[in-house]
């Protein structure tokens, strides 16, 4: 069972209270793919600049990334350029240039059509719609969204939203786009809209699962150390969905797992730049991991 990711992949400098990186890999179509590498096979779209240095397309390659629906477009490679305060939960955009990504206009291979897991990362929602509307049976469409977009392209958002399954947001966004301060009501909102399954992201605070039998709620892994969160919602996604394309029964008992799978990637790609830090874990300090997870948050019963 093959997972599809469509967005941005990028060139990021970064700078946090604890280090810089200078035009290090990123993107949200990168994060997630790596992530998701863990459990899957996965297939990119996304489009580079003449200027992406070809080491980045070989650790890709490496983890067996399909770089079939890898455009090259003419020009540079999309940047972005980022800083966060002691309050790492906040990014603070320096510049952003679109380069070769503002025309992008994905066009899925033939060959990744019967994708069954498909995330469709923060781009043009009238986009998203039309990968959507490519992928010929999907069994779950996910999809992230940024303020940008909630408040450029509403009614487009809207409208892809009846085709998704999942949504991942962070709390802010959530509320945005449901213009609604509580974040129980925004839920309730949003899944009348068409998703799900409303999972929302909030940093080192954890993720709250909203359907529409329960509610859950994850923590944060308690780090020591975080030296840069960027990649973190996105890494997120990755590990969510590579769990669950492992699953025959896409039900509660899959999505709370995902969501620890999520939650532990997440935790180790914050503990350095780019993908520096999840280049080198392998799937055991990934359970590992995740059976911290279930001890951090387990408790008994009482007699009553
Ligand atoms: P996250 O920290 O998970 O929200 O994702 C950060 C990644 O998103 C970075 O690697 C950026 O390159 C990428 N990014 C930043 N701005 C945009 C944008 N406007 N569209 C698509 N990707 C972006």
């Amino acid at each position: 069972m093959s997972i599809l990711v469509v967005g941005s992949i990028a060139l990021d400098t970064v700078e946090t209270p604890f280090g810089q990186a200078e035009e290090a890999l990123g993107g949200a179509a990168v994060y997630f793919s790596y992530a998701a590498s863990f459990f899957n096979h996965v297939r990119l779209v996304g489009v580079i600049g003449e200027d992406f240095p070809e080491e980045h397309l070989k650790l890709l390659e490496g983890r067996d990334i399909d770089l079939a629906g890898l455009e090259r477009g003419r020009g540079a490679t999309f940047r972005w350029k980022g800083r966060y305060d002691f309050d790492l939960n906040e990014a603070h955009t320096l510049d952003t240039q679109l380069n070769v990504f503002e025309t992008f206009a994905p066009k899925i291979p033939e060959a990744f059509k019967d994708s069954e897991f498909v995330f469709l990362a923060n781009i043009q929602p009238g986009l998203q719609l039309d990968v959507a509307r490519q992928v010929s049976a999907p069994r779950i469409i996910a999809c992230d969204t940024m303020n940008f977009w909630i408040e450029g392209a509403y009614d487009q958002l809207r409208e892809t939203l009846k085709a998704v399954d999942i949504l991942v947001i962070n709390d802010a966004e959530a509320r945005e786009l449901a213009r609604e301060p509580s974040l129980v009501k925004a839920a309730r909102q949003i899944l009348d809209w068409g998703p799900e399954t409303l999972v929302v992201k909030r940093g080192e605070y954890g993720v709250l699962m909203f359907n529409e039998r329960s509610v859950f709620s994850a923590p944060a892994y308690p780090l020591e150390d975080v030296y840069d969160p960027t990649g973190a919602g996105d890494t997120f996604a990755g590990g969510f969905m590579g769990y669950l394309s492992t699953q025959e029964d896409i039900n509660e008992t899959a999505i709370r797992q995902a969501i620890i799978f999520g939650s532990t990637l997440a935790s180790f790609n914050v503990e350095d730049f780019s993908l520096n830090r999840m280049k080198n874990i392998e799937m055991q300090d990934i359970l590992d991991r995740f059976a911290e997870f279930k001890l951090l948050s387990h408790f008994e019963e009482v007699e009553t």
